[in-house]
This record gives structure tokens, sequence and C-alpha cells, in this order.
């Protein structure tokens, strides 16, 4: 499968880690939106929300319980948004399951 971020968990492509285990990968965003942008990524290759189910769900349960160690890690301190782009009209690139974690600067009050 041709899929960017499993290369990046394979070590096939490089990437500036914040956080590894044996379930999920964060790293910066090669082209970052805030001050702080990491990626937060499941080792399982999902695409997209979409295609989260019960049973792979539990990658989506174990991201949200480690993102404010992530978070933190990055050096985040005063609050942060998770964001997930889902499909085309969300403008989703990287078809491998990501989240967002921006922060490290007040953000605009709202996204586009
Ligand atoms: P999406 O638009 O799919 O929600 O987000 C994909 C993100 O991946 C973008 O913010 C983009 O900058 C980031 N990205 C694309 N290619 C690479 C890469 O090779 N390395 C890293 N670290 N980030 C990447
Ligand atoms: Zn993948």
């Amino acid at each position: 499968m041709d899929c960017l971020f499993c290369k990046i968990i394979k070590g096939e492509i490089p990437s500036s880690k914040v956080y590894e285990d044996e379930k999920i990968l964060a790293f910066n965003d090669i082209n970052p939106e805030a001050k702080v942008h990491v990626l937060v990524i499941p080792k399982e290759h999902i695409c997209c929300v979409d295609m989260v189910n019960k049973d792979n769900s539990h990658n989506v349960s174990y991201i949200f319980e480690k993102i404010p160690e992530i978070a933190k890690i990055a050096g985040i301190t005063n609050g942060y948004r998770v964001i997930t782009n889902c499909g085309e009209d969300a403008c989703q690139s990287v078809k491998h399951l990501h989240f967002h974690i921006l922060g490290g600067e007040k953000l605009p009050e709202h996204i586009r």
C-alpha cells in the first residue's frame, strides 16, 4: 500500500518524532499551521474517521488518552485544538487517520 504515513511509521520516510509507543506515533507536521503542530496517528492503517468501527476504535480512544501527554511533551501549556479531516470536502490530503494537535500560541477563534 502506498501510504505516506505508513512509510513514516516504518521509518522509510524520516519524521521529527514527538512520541511513539507500540500503538501510535506523534510527529511534527512538515508544514506547521501553528507554533506547535503535531500529528498523531495509529500504527494500524485506518484511512479516515469514516472507517472507524467497533474493531479498530480502540486506536481512537487510545490516541485521546495520550493526547494530553503528547501536548505536554510538545511544549503546549495553555490549551490546544484537535482536528481531524475526513474526505474530500474537508480537504483530507493524507488518507491515513490522523489528529492534528495545534497550540503553542493563541489560535484564531474560528477555523474555516
Ligand atoms: P490533512 O490535510 O490530510 O488533514 O493533513 C495532512 C498533514 O500532513 C498536513 O498538515 C501536511 O502538512 C502533513 N504532511 C504531509 N506530508 C508530510 C510529511 O512527509 N511529513 C510530515 N511530518 N507531515 C506531512
Ligand atoms: Zn497508512
